[in-house]
């Protein structure tokens, strides 16, 4: 049976994607590596919206969290973690665990962070050297106000790095580095860019470039500087993911070739109709409306149900979604919908989540809902698609 992998990453990989990653092995220091290197790099920077550097290295995701943290920072830095779940926590974590001395604004899971409160903390405190912030937090579906948070960062005493984890809304989301004032930005490739998981991105500013010079946390294989000078020869340090980077690349054609306010209109749409069909199924959203992923929505299991037996319902019948992280653990489900999805997609979800709730005991009308969720999704595809 094929499955219908509704996880927030990885996420499935389109035909051409797959053909790419299966195509015979190159050699990683010869002329067709350079060539695939830069396409790759430089669309990634058109995605999103530099004219900075972008470092693929090898590795998931959160190896390029700590690439951030210890390529611009030095032991005993004054750092700022502003967490809103299990990913902020984990960059806070990875900042704690180089020796910088971080402060935490912790958030209730769920909510967005408040640039109001953010900056005024900001202000009453000694100047910090950077700011660690989540562009979305994939363990509760909730966006972050970006880039109203890195003009507060930016606005605040001693001019703060600003530091992204954009892993799960680069791509699909709109993001602006260089208007918004992001000085390092980071994602991987088996998120919305539809390429197995394998690389992990970095876009760098030159605020960020500048201070890797001072930065004395213990670097070898995440180095910036080792990536830049290899980069120029159209190569990497180490031996890299190449598979992966083939399919990365495609993936990121496909984006370009959509265009980016068309794939961020489409995963916007396709949010508002996930989020009608769940409500539509019952069950209640983690996130208030106007701080909803469009990658992944999230919402509350109904009291008394086990998320092993639902989980096993819904992949009996070919469909993957996600559980809760963390404290979260089998209080939530999460849908994720971010890369390679289709209305059609989330519609066969929808009417699967039907059956497996009516399975463990949770009468539910899937054909309503489905309705709601269809309703919903066109609604907000005729509303948010640009001319
Ligand atoms: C997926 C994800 C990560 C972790 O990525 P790995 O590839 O699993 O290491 C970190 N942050 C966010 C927001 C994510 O969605």
């Amino acid at each position: 049976m094929e499955q219908n992998l509704r996880v927030p990453g990885p996420t499935p990989i389109p035909r051409a994607v797959r053909d790419a990653q299966a195509q015979p092995m190159i050699n990683h220091r010869g002329p067709e590596f350079g060539e695939l290197l830069r396409e790759t790099t430089a669309g990634l920077a058109r995605l999103i919206g530099t004219d900075g550097e972008v470092f693929l290295l090898t590795g998931s995701g959160t190896g390029s969290l700590e690439a951030a943290v210890v390529n611009v920072l030095s032991p005993g830095d004054r750092v700022l973690g502003v967490s809103i779940g299990a990913f902020g926590d984990r960059f806070a974590k990875i900042a704690e665990i180089f020796g910088a001395h971080v402060d935490r604004v912790d958030f209730e899971w769920g909510e967005a962070a408040d640039p109001g409160r953010v900056g005024e903390y900001l202000a009453a405190e000694p100047p910090y050297a950077a700011v660690l912030l989540t562009h979305n937090e994939t363990s509760t579906g909730v966006a972050n106000p970006l880039r109203e948070l890195a003009t507060t960062v930016r606005a605040a005493p001693g001019t703060p790095l600003v530091l992204v984890d954009g892993i799960s809304g680069l791509g699909a989301m709109p993001f602006e580095m260089d208007d918004w004032g992001v000085d390092l930005v980071v994602s991987a490739s088996q998120k919305a860019f539809m390429a197995s998981p394998g690389i992990a991105i970095a876009a760098v500013g030159a605020r960020a470039r500048a201070a890797e010079a001072s930065a004395r946390m213990p670097r070898y294989y995440w180095d910036f500087r080792e990536a830049r000078t290899w980069a120029e020869k159209g190569q990497t340090p180490w031996t890299p993911a190449v598979s992966v980077l083939s399919g990365l690349q495609v993936g990121v054609a496909t984006l370009e070739a959509e265009g980016r306010e068309r794939t961020w209109a489409r995963h916007a749409a396709i949010a508002a109709g996930t989020a009608a069909g769940l409500e539509g199924l019952g069950l209640a959203l983690v996130a208030a409306p106007e701080h909803r992923s469009a990658t992944v929505t999230a919402a509350w299991l109904p009291d008394g149900i086990e998320w092993s037996a639902l989980g096993a319902a819904m992949r009996a019948r070919g469909l993957v979604v996600a559980g809760g992280q963390g404290k979260w653990t089998g209080r939530i489900l999460r849908v994720g919908h971010m890369g390679d999805v289709t209305w059609e997609e989330i519609d066969a979800a929808l009417e699967v989540m039907g059956e497996a709730l009516s399975e463990v005991g949770v009468a539910e009308d899937g054909a309503r809902a489905r309705d709601a969720g269809r309703a919903a999704y066109e609604a907000a595809a005729r509303t948010s698609v640009p001319v």
